[in-house]
C-alpha cells in the first residue's frame, strides 16, 4: 500500500531522488565504482560537492562573499559552532529569542562561549506563538533565532529587524521559501528536515564576518578553516551530500524556491482549513505564526481517539503522532510531501468527524 510519510525528520524525499541516490551507491554515473567507496578528492566527488554548493548558491541567490559549506555534527553542533565563531573571546555577548526546544538548546550551548541575553521567550504559553515585541541590544555580537519550530509548529513569517549580525537555525524550513541571504551573517541547517538524509549540516556564512572573535577555535569548529578548504577540510559525508545534491536538482527542476513556496502555501492552507472547519480538531499554534512545514493539532474530545488512529493507520499514513511536549498530532509537510497525501489525511479527518458528530459540519 502507498505510504504517506508525515515524519518530522529525517523527512520524506522524492522517489526519484531516493532512486538516484540508491543507484549511485552501486555505480556512480557509470564509473563502475560506488559513490561511497571512491576518494572524496577524486574528480567525480569534487564535482558532486561543487554542484551541491553551486545549487545552494543558485537557488537562494547567495551573495558572492558568502561560503556554502556541508559539514558534520548536525544543527546540534551548529549551536556551539555559531557561538564560538561569532562571540568575542573578551566580553562576548549574544542575544537570543527562545521559541522552543531547539532555541533552548542553542542558548545552552552559547552559554559555554559567553554571555547570552534571552530577549524574548514564548515559553509562558508552551511556545505556541512567536514573540514580536522585544529589543535587541546594540552591543550584542549577534542575534540568533530559530526560523521554524519543528516541535511546536510555529514559524517566523518575517526576518527580525536588527543592526547586529543575524544568525538563524533554519533546519526545518530552509528551501521551503525564498529568503534574502544577504540579511544574515550565517544560516545553518541540519539537512534531514527538508533537503536530504541525516549526516550533513549546511552552513551559509558571510566570509567578511568570520575570524573576528580573537579566539583559538578548534579546526573542526572553525568556519574560516572550512571555508578556506572549500568544505573539504576532512572527509565529508559523501552520501548525505550527494543525496542533498539530487534533492536540490529536483527543486531546481520544479522551478526553485519561488515555485515550492507557492506549493507549500497551498498545501498548508489545505490542512489548516480542515483543522479550522473540523469540530473534532483544533490547531495548537497562534494562527498568524502557524508553520507551513509542521502542522500541530489536537483533538477537541479524545473519546474516539483510538478509532481515528486506526483510520489513518489503515490509510497508509505514518509519522503524525505529535511530539510529547505538545501531544496530539503533528503533520510535517516538507517540500517533498505531495498535496495528494495531505488530501488523504484531511479526508480521514472529515470522515472521522462525520462519524462522531450528529450534525454534519
Ligand atoms: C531537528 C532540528 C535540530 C537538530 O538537528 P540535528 O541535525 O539533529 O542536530 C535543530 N534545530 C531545528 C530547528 C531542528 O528542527
Amino acid at each position: 500500500m502507498k505510504k504517506h510519510n508525515f515524519s518530522a525528520g529525517p523527512c520524506i524525499l522524492p522517489q526519484e531522488v531516493l532512486q538516484k541516490a540508491a543507484r549511485a551507491v552501486t555505480d556512480l554515473d557509470g564509473t563502475g565504482l560506488s559513490l561511497i567507496e571512491i576518494s572524496h578528492r577524486s574528480s567525480e566527488f569534487v564535482a558532486v560537492m561543487e554542484k551541491a554548493r553551486g545549487l545552494v548558491k543558485e537557488l537562494l541567490k547567495v551573495p558572492e562573499n558568502y561560503s556554502v559549506l556541508f559539514l558534520q555534527g548536525g544543527a546540534s553542533l551548529g549551536f556551539y559552532t555559531a557561538a564560538i565563531n561569532f562571540m568575542k573571546a573578551e566580553g562576548g555577548k549574544s542575544a537570543y529569542v527562545n521559541t522552543g526546544a531547539w532555541s533552548k538548546k542553542a542558548i545552552k550551548e552559547a552559554k559555554l562561549a559567553g554571555s547570552v541575553d534571552v530577549v524574548a521567550s514564548s515559553e509562558d504559553q508552551n511556545f505556541s506563538y512567536i514573540p514580536k515585541d522585544y529589543s535587541i541590544p546594540e552591543d550584542a555580537d549577534y542575534f540568533h533565532y530559530t526560523s521554524n519550530n519543528t516541535i511546536f509548529g510555529t514559524e517566523f513569517h518575517h526576518i527580525p529587524e536588527t543592526h547586529v549580525p543575524l544568525i538563524c537555525d533554519m533546519s526545518s524550513d530552509i528551501f521551503s521559501r525564498y529568503v534574502d541571504v544577504s540579511k544574515y551573517a550565517m544560516i545553518y541547517a541540519g539537512v534531514q528536515k527538508n533537503i536530504g538524509p541525516a549526516g550533513t549540516t549546511l552552513y551559509i556564512v558571510n566570509n567578511d564576518m568570520l575570524g573576528k572573535t580573537g579566539r583559538n577555535i578548534p579546526s573542526m569548529l572553525d568556519l574560516t578553516n572550512h571555508a578556506d578548504k572549500d568544505s573539504m577540510f576532512n572527509t565529508p559525508p559523501v552520501f548525505a551530500i550527494y543525496t542533498s545534491m539530487c534533492m536540490l536538482e529536483w527543486l531546481k527542476d520544479l522551478g526553485g524556491v519561488e515555485a515550492i513556496e507557492k506549493i507549500n502555501l497551498e498545501k498548508a492552507k489545505w490542512l489548516y482549513d480542515e483543522i479550522d472547519a473540523n469540530p473534532l480538531f483544533k490547531g495548537t499554534a497562534a494562527k498568524e505564526d502557524r508553520s507551513l512545514m509542521n502542522v500541530t493539532f489536537v483533538m477537541t474530545d479524545e473519546t474516539h481517539k483510538a478509532d481515528f488512529d486506526r483510520m489513518w493507520n489503515q490509510a497508509g499514513i505514518s509519522g503524525i503522532k505529535g511530539h510529547r511536549s505538545v501531544g496530539g498530532y503533528r503533520a510535517s509537510i516538507y517540500n517533498a510531501m505531495p498535496i495528494e497525501s495531505i488530501q488523504v489525511l484531511t479526508r480521514i479527518m472529515r470522515e472521522f468527524a462525520n462519524k462522531y458528530t450528529t450534525v454534519n459540519p
